[in-house]
Order: C-alpha cells, then sequence, then structure tokens
C-alpha cells in the first residue's frame, strides 16, 4: 500500500479550503489563486498579467531574482526601471521613493521581500506605503519569506503577493499561490496584452473557477502536491505562525551570532536587520573557495555554495523549515569550525545564547 496511489480525487472544497488557508497565512482578504506549479509560474503570470507595452515598472534588484524579472518585463514591452541595491543589504523605502518621483510614470513595482539565495531581505512595509503613494501596483515575491518573517500582504498594500510552500513552510515545491488585489484584477482585465486562454493566466482562474463560485475545478490539480501543501498548512497553524517565525529569527540570530565568534567566515549581509531569517549567507576568507569548501562537508547538512558568480566566496546556510532548529545551526557552525580549522566552542556557547534571546 503506497500513501501517494489510488487517492480519491481531489475536491474542489477542499481546494477551496487549502486556498482560505493561504489567505490567512498572507493575512489577505484578497482573491488568492493557488496555482498548480513552482512560484516561478504565478511570478510570470502576474507580470504577464499586469505589465504591456506603454507602461513602466520599476523592477527592484537585491538578488537574483530581480534579474529575471526584469527580463519578463521587458520581454513584455513595458519600459524598465531597475533600481539595484547591493546583493549584501536591502534597498530603502527612500531609494524607492527617489526612483518613483524620477520616473512619475511607473505603474508596476516589483519586489522581492527575502532573497534565499543572497541572504538578504527588504523592508517592504515602508517600500508599500511609497508605492502605494504613488499609485503603482506592487508584486512581491514572498517565496522566502512567507512563515520566516512578518508577511502582512493587505496592510502593507501589496497586490500580488507570491508564495511558494518549499522553503520556510517546510512543504511542496510543486505548487505555488498569488494573492490578487482587487486594483490587480482592473488592470489585468484592462491590459489587452494579458494572457488569455493560456496556463500563465491568471484571469482564466479568475473567471473559470473565483468568480464561479469555486464549485468545479476547470482541471486536475496536482493532487499529491496539493495535499503535502494543506498538512503543511495544518503544521503551521497547529505549531502557530509566530512560534515558526521565531524559530526562523532564532536560527538566523544563532547563525550569525556563531559564525562571527568561529572568526574564520564572516556574514554576507552586514547588518542584522538586513538578513533573512530563511538563510545565512557567509564570505569566505580571500583565496579559500566557498565551492571547494562545501563539498567537504556532510552533505546531509544545509549548507552549499552561493549561486553563479558568488560560487567562489560565498556560502549559504538553509536553515528553512525543519532545518530551523537549534540543533541542525549547531551541527552547521561545527561543521564549518572543522572545515575552517577554528574552535567550534566558542561559536556554539555564542549560537545557543543567540537562540535563547530570539526565541
Ligand atoms: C526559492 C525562491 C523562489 C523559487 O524559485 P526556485 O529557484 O525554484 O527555488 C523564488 N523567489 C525567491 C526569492 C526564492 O528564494
Amino acid at each position: 500500500m503506497s500513501p501517494y496511489l489510488d487517492l480519491p480525487p481531489l475536491s474542489a472544497a477542499e481546494f477551496a479550503a487549502i486556498e482560505d488557508q493561504v489567505a490567512a497565512l498572507l493575512h489577505t482578504e484578497a482573491d488568492v489563486i493557488v496555482t498548480q506549479g513552482e512560484a516561478l509560474l504565478p511570478l510570470e503570470a502576474a507580470i504577464r498579467g499586469a505589465a504591456h507595452p506603454g507602461s513602466t515598472a520599476l523592477n527592484i534588484v537585491t538578488g537574483p531574482y530581480g534579474q529575471t524579472f526584469g527580463n519578463w518585463l521587458r520581454s513584455c514591452g513595458a519600459h524598465v526601471v531597475d533600481l539595484a541595491a547591493p546583493f549584501d543589504g536591502a534597498v530603502s523605502a527612500a531609494q524607492v521613493a527617489e526612483a518613483l518621483e524620477a520616473n512619475p510614470g511607473i505603474d508596476f513595482v516589483s519586489l522581492v521581500h527575502a532573497e534565499a539565495a543572497t541572504g538578504n531581505t527588504n523592508p517592504v512595509a515602508g517600500i508599500g506605503a511609497v508605492v502605494r503613494e504613488h499609485g503603482a501596483l506592487l508584486m512581491l515575491d514572498a517565496v522566502a519569506s512567507v512563515a520566516a518573517e512578518p508577511l502582512l500582504t493587505d496592510a502593507w498594500g501589496v497586490d500580488l503577493c507570491v508564495i511558494g510552500g518549499q522553503k520556510a513552510m517546510g512543504g511542496p515545491a510543486g505548487v505555488s499561490a498569488v494573492s490578487v488585489s482587487e486594483r490587480a484584477w482592473e488592470r489585468i482585465a484592462a491590459n489587452p496584452a494579458a494572457p488569455r486562454r493560456s496556463y500563465l493566466s491568471l484571469l482564466d482562474w479568475k473567471e473559470r473557477w473565483t468568480d464561479a463560485g469555486r464549485t468545479v475545478l476547470p482541471h486536475a490539480p496536482a493532487q499529491l502536491e496539493m495535499l503535502a501543501l494543506g498538512a503543511c498548512l495544518d503544521r503551521i497553524a497547529a505549531d502557530g505562525l509566530s512560534a515558526v517565525i521565531a524559530r526562523h529569527r532564532a536560527a538566523s540570530a544563532a547563525t550569525r551570532a556563531g559564525v562571527r565568534a568561529l572568526g574564520t567566515l564572516s556574514p554576507f549581509v552586514h547588518e542584522d536587520a538586513h538578513a533573512a531569517p530563511v538563510a545565512t549567507t557567509l564570505r569566505t576568507p580571500d583565496g579559500v573557495d566557498a565551492t571547494a569548501l562545501a563539498a567537504r562537508l556532510d552533505p546531509a547538512l544545509p549548507v552549499q555554495p552561493g549561486g553563479g558568480a558568488l560560487a567562489g566566496s560565498m556560502l549559504r546556510v538553509n536553515h528553512y523549515g525543519p532545518a530551523a532548529s537549534l540543533e541542525t545551526v549547531r551541527a552547521c557552525l561545527d561543521a564549518l569550525a572543522a572545515a575552517t580549522g577554528a574552535d567550534p566552542a566558542p561559536a556554539l556557547t555564542a549560537a545557543d545564547a543567540a537562540w535563547g534571546a530570539a526565541v
């Protein structure tokens, strides 16, 4: 008997209940669509729904995903203003306000909340306020922040909030979700270039599912992934969202404190306030190759080298989901101490103290 086989079909009511659980997690009253694919699907769908020739987008780049969004926006024919901030910090609301003032035609803003790849996180509340005042739509990639840090979609004025289950939620990667505000629906409906009769069409889902009363699914859902998403939402509800968030914040604080005590590596993101709770990125010393160092560690540990150009100089400790635990942080610090010839004892003591202070 396999728990994965011979399952009864997922009902429309079960599907709708999972959407409602996601809406609660995102603190939104807006429509939520649980998209049947990895999070890049709703991110691309949101951009193609809103952008068009003649629109101007502010694309905030604080890591690799921002570059992807810029390419999609340009391929939609939008004029793109890139606001790039160093990957080891965050963008400020003042910088965003300045870019909006300099380009009054901006009608769409894309922003990543937490960047798992570079370990930084952006102050969405303040940025959302200036974007709302300007009148542009705000799309937020919250894949790496949901369940790791507060995410107040409606209060922050986020029009399109995209999440995936595979990071702090400890869930599946094969389904994802997007919340769509009333303003965003109006803009997408008015966009002649928005996808229709397409797998990328949010409007199709609105017409065939959301507005139709959510009683008949438009096509067969990714059943196993939906069951896994439902299970991980139930687990977050049982543990308490604030406890899950606290675990991630503590993992970040303990990793950063431990690494500073090691002395051989240093946090890549300078300020604690800009550090993502989902992953801690580390700078290797000059002459120490991060990919070679990572290869010497126990592959069961959630440590990997940075991607692309950062593969030589960055390590990434992915303390999310079940890895957001003191035990995992200690195991990573122990291994990093051994691999860099440092004494683990001060790092472990510092990590224990930081964890205790954060939970
Ligand atoms: C992980 C992540 C995603 C999902 O993309 P994958 O490359 O498939 O993991 C999207 N956005 C952000 C910010 C992420 O951290």
